[in-house]
């Protein structure tokens, strides 16, 4: 009785195994061909200095014509020397527009002397997967890779195409030969789709559990002005209180005591009714407050004089460079600073120039804005595909929420939200705030996290793409 009941509980408990996330992880079937994949997009060394976006374009481009996908639906494409993009489609009965996967191929530098091991040879060590790119964006690329190919081993047929796009240049500011970019203006035909799925959201691990999964479908968007003041200079030993040094420090000044005002869109409002829960009674007193209409900076102040808070309700501005004079014993004849503001989704950038001047108060003072902006709304908050993250999100990380978020830096995300290919920010990779060395040293990212992560995206492809309908 006794033996036959802890039998009973034994199956029982594989039975409750093998739907838990843990056992479909260990299950999936393609993992030593994504291991290979992972490998080698890592070891292709795709930094600007000295890397090759083309060879990862290229090796990426034969593991899809190796898993028999036609060569007509893999493109490798190049926008110069040492820059490649690939794209790969997998045909679905057309019922519905395509969708796109983006990942970008490219990465940022990372100096040998500066780590720990060999940043373009991947190491998997205590847990984790070493090297740049582990997460940052050679993960994404991998899983998608990846993905593709087992849905066409598995015989998929998805109600819509799903594309990939692997491009170059993400990590670059400006550059001509960004690929999403490139791709969106020059073969807008090979990737055109209803939404895309792209990098900018994840979760967040603390002290090794996860807290949080985030959506991110909004980024704030990026523009910079160069202050500059002129003067006839002269001598130091004879002064003037109107000099081009003072009369800039002083527009700095009303600059930096300026605060645009504050206002939710549906993402920010999502969010911070979220997130502040947890917080003081104050900080939730004040997004009630913004929710219900109200502005007032002195009602608003418990969000504003956190950093975190004040950059998700307003736009901001702040000053990141300065230099002025040409001698110790002169009075400068030219004086510049470099504002760096990150505006709302929805703000006019011709508005944010006219506040500035407006601010600055002083015709002597030029505000010259720098650069091109990328005006990307924010991309709707879909049903369909919220629902989706959160339904396989629970599955896989019980009792973990799902955060909407507008990021403060950009992605490749801004381009395709101008373009008109909704973006989605979702990754399924975890790791613990400010551990993860991206961008920085020693990149990495969980084993365990990883493969969790592989499992997240290939279920949304699916379901998102039709194979898996919901319900
Ligand atoms: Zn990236």
């Amino acid at each position: 009785m006794r033996a036959r009941l802890r039998l009973f509980l034994a199956s029982a408990a594989v039975i409750a195994l093998g739907l838990s996330a843990r056992a479909q992880d260990s299950a999936q079937p393609d993992e030593a061909l994504f291991r290979a994949i992972y490998r080698e997009l890592i070891e292709i060394n795709t930094t600007e200095s000295v890397g090759d976006t083309l060879i990862a374009a290229k090796a990426m481009s034969k593991r899809f014509t190796d898993a028999g996908f036609p060569e007509s639906d893999v493109q490798v494409l190049s926008s110069g020397p040492r820059k490649g993009d690939m794209v790969a489609r997998l045909r679905g009965t057309g019922a519905k527009k395509p969708m796109l996967l983006v990942a970008h191929m490219d990465v940022v530098e990372a100096k040998r002397e500066d780590w720990d091991f060999d940043p373009f040879k991947l190491q998997e060590q205590d847990g984790f997967f070493r090297a740049r790119g582990a997460i940052d964006d050679k993960a994404m690329a991998a899983i998608f890779v990846a993905t593709l190919i087992r849905l066409k081993n598995e015989g998929a047929r998805p109600e819509r195409d799903i594309i990939l796009a692997l491009t170059t240049d993400e990590e670059l500011a400006d550059s001509p030969h960004d690929g999403t970019h490139w791709l969106l203006e020059n073969h807008r035909e090979l990737i055109d789709s209803e939404f895309s799925l792209n990098e900018g959201g994840g979760g967040t691990l603390r002290d090794g559990k996860p807290v949080s999964s985030n959506i991110q479908l909004s980024e704030k968007v990026y523009r910079s002005f160069r202050l500059e003041v002129k003067d006839p200079g002269g001598h130091s030993a004879l002064p003037r209180r109107d000099n081009a040094i003072t009369r800039l420090a002083e527009g700095l000044i009303r600059i930096a005591d300026y605060e645009f005002p504050a206002r939710l869109n549906a993402v920010t409002g999502a969010y911070l009714q979220i997130v502040t829960r947890l917080d003081t009674p104050e900080v939730k007193a004040a997004f009630a407050a913004l929710a219900a209409g109200d502005n007032r900076p002195e009602v608003l102040a418990p969000l504003s004089k956190k950093p975190g808070y004040n950059a998700q309700i307003r736009t901001t501005c702040v000053a990141t460079m300065l230099e002025a004079g040409h001698a110790e014993n002169a009075l400068a004849q030219t004086a510049r600073a470099t504002i760096n503001c990150r505006l709302l989704p929805d703000e006019n950038p011709d508005d944010v120039e006219r506040a500035l001047k407006k601010v600055v108060a002083d015709d002597r003072i030029a505000v010259i804005p720098l650069g091109t902006v990328v005006d990307s709304p924010a991309s709707p908050m879909s049903p369909e595909i919220i629902k989706a993250v959160e339904e396989i999100s629970a599955d896989l990380w019980p009792g973990v929420p799902v955060i909407p978020t507008q990021s403060g830096g950009y992605t490749d995300s801004r381009w395709l939200r101008k373009y008109g290919v909704p973006a989605y920010g979702v990754s399924g990779i975890f790791s613990e705030e400010g551990k993860s060395g991206v961008h920085g040293l020693n990149e990495q990212v969980g084993v365990r996290q990883l493969f969790d992560a592989k499992l997240f995206l290939y279920r949304l492809v699916k379901r998102l793409s039709g194979v898996d309908r919901p319900g």
